[in-house]
């Protein structure tokens, strides 16, 4: 637990499901006050929040897709008029598909590119504004992938969103670091979330992952989580600009991890 989290103020974005979903599960259970970000209506999502509110948690669920700058303002609102303020924004939301780059369209080139990072720099400036204005030392977190450094093919336009994430983070960072305003990155590796469902529900997809992966497992929403809630606590306060691979050793080259090379 993180005492100094007690009572903060949080947005986190696309938080029906999978990482977004176990942050601000994880966020309120350390006493934080969370805007509960989501793109469309479900019954999983009504049943996160009654499950967070009969825990006595202090959630507000909003409706609003990152890629439009009013619906992005209104989650700073939300923040500031429900619980008074905004310490904490985890710019989450994020999609994917697979087409091999010459077959992708210019339509699904943008959708991925205004998701992933458009809606992550509405989200970071808005939280900046809003901190800055207010003179609130806060910790910005987007989530990036181990895709801001390692190509993916038939992907090009998810690592080109998220290699953009990366440096539209430190650029950040360097830019309100004398503000206290700290902005990092968290770059996961394979986790267990309805993002990939389908290549894991594949016993065969699944070892090919598990092969790049040297702890030899696929993550959990939750590991990622709990690096979430060290970034956003004071425990990380000289933290800034980084990019925290959770990826089970995946960036570390795994074709070498027998002593071949
Ligand atoms: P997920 O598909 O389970 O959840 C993504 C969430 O984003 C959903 O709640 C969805 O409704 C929301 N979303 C999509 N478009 C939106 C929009 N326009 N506005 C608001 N919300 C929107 O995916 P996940 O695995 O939980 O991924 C979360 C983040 O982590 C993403 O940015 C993803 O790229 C990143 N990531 C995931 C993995 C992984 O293996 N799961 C690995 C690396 C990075």
């Amino acid at each position: 637990m993180y005492q100094d989290l007690k009572n903060k103020v949080a947005i986190v974005t696309g938080a029906s499901k999978g990482i977004g979903k176990a942050i601000a599960e994880r966020l309120a259970d350390e006493g934080v006050k969370v805007v509960v970000n989501y793109h469309s209506e479900s019954s999983e999502l009504n049943e996160f929040i009654e499950e967070l509110k009969s825990r006595g948690d202090s959630v507000v669920a909003v409706q609003g897709d990152v890629t439009k700058e009013e619906d992005v303002k209104k989650l700073v609102a939300a923040a500031v008029d429900h619980f008074g303020s905004l310490d904490i924004m985890v710019n989450n939301a994020g999609i994917e598909n697979e087409v091999p780059s010459k077959d992708l369209s210019l339509e699904d080139w943008n959708k991925v590119i205004n998701v992933n990072l458009t809606g992550m720099f509405l989200g970071s400036r808005e939280a900046i504004r809003y901190m800055s204005e207010n003179d609130i030392k806060g910790s910005i977190i987007n989530l990036a992938s181990v895709h801001d450094k390692i190509p993916w093919p038939h992907f090009v336009h998810y690592a080109a969103s998220k290699g953009g994430v990366k440096m539209m983070t430190e650029t950040l960072a360097l830019e309100y670091a004398p503000q206290r305003i700290r902005v990092n990155n968290i770059s996961p590796g394979a986790i267990d979330t309805p993002i990939n469902a389908e290549k894991l529900s594949d016993p065969v997809k699944k070892e090919e992952v598990i092969k790049l992966i040297p702890m030899g497992y696929i993550g959990k929403p939750e590991e990622v989580a709990a690096c979430a809630a060290w970034l956003a606590s004071s425990e990380s306060s000289y933290v800034t600009g980084i990019s925290l691979y959770v990826d089970g050793g995946m960036t570390k080259y795994p074709g070498f991890q027998a002593g071949k090379g």
